[in-house]
């Protein structure tokens, strides 16, 4: 392990338990950090309105300090010398648990209290194929009480060059509630895993629930397979995706888009900018001004999904993904 890693390392964990040592990281940085202190400070003013749409709601949420997070461009080839995620380039302040090949750090930026950012040791690029294995151990490892979140390269990762999910407490988003009705879910298949997707969500929300870790990550990089045929795209398809473990299975909700950003961010006159990634995709839409948090409503809201959701066709799916099923991923 390099010196300056080791300097940053609050503590080293690889069986789980992260639940408590990630509580007890966010009690230290509080203390020990200012800009983190303030920056929780600054969330619990933070102003929040609810909105009912057609089926579903959303929570809007005004938080500027968010402001980089919405108008990253994501195409900066910014360098090693220059990545906010290489653990050489962190605040002096900053100290993180080290799990894996990744570090687990608190988000200097929060959208709720308790929010981490676990960031690969190594700078390479935001691509989930390699880690989809990770995405289920984080959740396992976490334990029931927090979500993994991670958003694709091209569709709201905050930086798309260094790889990096993100944790944060159960109960913060809206789709977590409306996963729990029982005639939302339309089951797509099941058999040793379930696919199936949310009705009336004014977007594309689909959901892989299952025990067996090979099998889900088999169905997930066809599906993945699927997404790239669907849009014509060589690289990693546009995918925002939310894990966690609850009663011995693991479940993985998958926002399938089209785009990254809605016709209305690129308005010329009087745009409002809202940047979709995996928290606005699961409900909670964050707003940097005063104007947009203000003026965002159901119609909006409503078009804004339809903007960037991608919907896939159900028909031939399952049958498409059983059928690759023959030839496992290695
Ligand atoms: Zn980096």
């Amino acid at each position: 392990m390099d010196r300056i890693l080791e300097k940053r390392i609050f503590a080293e964990k690889n069986d789980g338990g992260l639940d408590a040592l990630c509580r007890d990281l966010v009690s230290y940085q509080l203390q020990s950090w200012p800009a983190l202190k303030h920056a929780y400070e600054q969330l619990k003013s933070t102003k929040k309105r609810v909105i009912n749409c057609n089926g579903f709601f959303v929570i809007i949420q005004h938080n500027p300090r968010r402001v980089k997070n919405i108008m990253a461009d994501g195409v900066n080839h910014f360098s090693i010398e220059s990545c906010f995620l290489c653990h050489k380039n962190l605040p002096s302040e900053q100290m993180g648990i080290l799990w894996k090949e990744y570090i687990i750090l608190t988000n200097p930026s929060p959208i709720f209290p308790n929010h981490m950012t676990i960031s690969s040791i190594d700078h390479r690029p935001q691509r989930i194929e390699r880690d989809i294995k990770t995405i289920f151990w984080l959740s396992l490892e976490f334990g029931p009480n927090w979500l993994i979140i991670y958003n694709g390269h091209n569709c709201g990762a905050s930086n798309p060059h260094h790889m990096h999910f993100q944790a944060i407490l159960r109960g913060s988003l809206p789709v977590e509630e409306e996963i729990k009705h029982k005639e939302r879910v339309y089951v797509i298949f099941h058999n040793n895993l379930s696919l199936f997707k949310l009705k009336d969500m004014g977007r594309e929300v689909l959901c892989l629930k299952g025990k067996d870790l090979v099998e889900l990550e088999r169905v997930f990089i066809n599906l993945l397979f699927q997404l790239k045929t669907l849009t014509n795209i060589d690289d990693e398809p546009m995918v925002n995706l939310i894990s966690f473990f609850e009663n011995d299975e693991f479940f993985l909700i998958i926002f399938p888009r089209s785009r990254h950003r809605p016709n209305i961010f690129y308005r010329k006159e009087d745009p409002v900018y809202v940047s979709p990634a995996v928290i606005e995709m699961a409900g909670t839409i964050i707003t940097a001004n005063k104007r947009d948090f203000e003026r965002l409503n159901d119609i909006i809201i409503e078009k804004i999904y339809n903007d960037v959701s991608l919907e896939v066709p159900l028909e031939g799916l399952a049958e498409s993904l059983e059928c690759i099923e023959l030839f496992p991923v290695s």
